[in-house]
């Protein structure tokens, strides 16, 4: 090609020339843990006219992967509680042009669902643990079984999936004890772990963010003291920056909204499970695709449109500030995690 051909812009890029190839689906908001981050204890699920249907989220799934996106991560609330996902899965694994389809979960329904899972074409899995004690998880997730989801980790690891990723929350007060047996449990069992700063996403009244906040900084200053970490070279170009220990196989993530920013990176848009095209986690930003699905049912090329005109309000990057009230009401279950 000439050198003053240059190649045609990937299809969904947005204003500040970041090119959108994956998509987080949230296909139900509702969940069987209440972490007390994530979620009131009295949450009200929506009525179920408002969740878009497994049909719907299937078309969706299409339109996204016809322009362009090669990474779809399933997520909710809880994904496994949702009615006939391996349908949908069986379906959009199956869709020419994606390169894979991951899913992230609470592990509970784990152990009844990870053959299912695998065979229905999920290649990666990503399980939520913010503790190993039975008591404190049952506490943090207000009605979770740890015993369960450890029992769903060794069916996932049965089920044969690769690269497992635990996620972690640390709050200061609650977990931070646990950096440490967090990292040996996933050195000892070959899971990667990734360590997520707490967002203020919705209003919580267990606790105060700002005051439970602990920085990656500190996780990693508290990892340094056991574990040497080094910087992988080759990061994904996703959020968590990752490092390694010198003699173990795994990798140690930090998702650090507050202290590293990384939106300039920024190749992801979310849909919640009503529908809405979330342009970024941290901002409202939206566009309403449920509208054009229930509108104009059929017609692909409008769907398609609505989701290429959102590219323009992608935002440059999110505002969170655990000094002010939450700006963003929505809880992260709402938002599609
Ligand atoms: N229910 C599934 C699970 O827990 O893995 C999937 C959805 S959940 C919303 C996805 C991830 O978001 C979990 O790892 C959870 O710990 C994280 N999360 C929820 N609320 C959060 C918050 N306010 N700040 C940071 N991470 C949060
Ligand atoms: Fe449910 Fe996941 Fe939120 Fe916990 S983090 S309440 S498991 S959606």
């Amino acid at each position: 090609m000439p050198p003053e051909q240059s190649l045609p812009l990937p299809i969904l890029t947005d204003r500040f020339n970041r090119h959108v190839d994956y998509v987080r689906l949230s296909v139900t908001d509702r969940c069987d843990f209440r972490c007390l981050y994530c979620m009131g204890e009295d949450v009200q699920f929506l009525p179920r006219a408002e969740i878009l249907t497994l049909e719907e989220l299937l078309t969706l799934g299409r339109a996204f992967v016809a322009l362009g996106v090669r990474r779809i991560r399933i997520t909710g609330g809880e994904p496994l509680v949702r009615r006939d996902l391996l349908w949908l899965l069986e379906r959009l694994s199956a869709l020419p042009g994606l390169d894979e389809l991951t899913l992230t979960t609470n592990g509970s329904q784990l152990a009844s669902m990870a053959g299912g899972l695998a065979d229905a074409g999920v290649r990666r899995l990503n399980v939520s643990l913010d503790s190993l004690q039975a008591a404190r998880f049952r506490d943090i997730t207000r009605v979770g079984d740890l015993g369960r989801v450890m029992a769903g980790l060794r069916a996932a690891q049965a089920a044969g999936f690769a690269r497992i990723r635990l996620n972690a929350v640390i709050l200061k007060g609650r977990n931070e004890d646990e950096v440490i047996d967090l990292v040996n449990f996933a050195r000892h069992e070959g899971f990667d772990l990734a360590f997520i700063e707490e967002m203020p996403l919705g209003q919580v009244h267990t606790h105060d963010r700002a005051a439970s906040f602990y920085s990656s900084a500190q996780i990693r200053d508290d990892i340094s003291r056991h574990h040497a970490l080094t910087p992988v070279i080759d990061q994904t170009g996703g959020p968590a920056r990752y490092f390694r220990m010198p003699d173990s196989a795994i990798r140690i993530g930090f998702i650090s909204p507050h202290s590293h920013n990384f939106c300039e990176q920024c190749n992801r848009v979310r849909v919640t499970a009503q529908g809405r095209l979330l342009l970024c986690l941290g901002q409202e930003h939206s566009v309403d695709l449920r509208a054009v699905l229930r509108e104009r049912p059929g017609d692909g090329e409008a769907l398609r449109a609505a989701i290429v005109a959102a590219m323009a309000r992608k935002p440059r990057g999110h505002d969170f500030d655990l000094a002010r009230r939450p700006q963003i009401l929505r809880f992260m279950s709402h938002t599609g995690g």
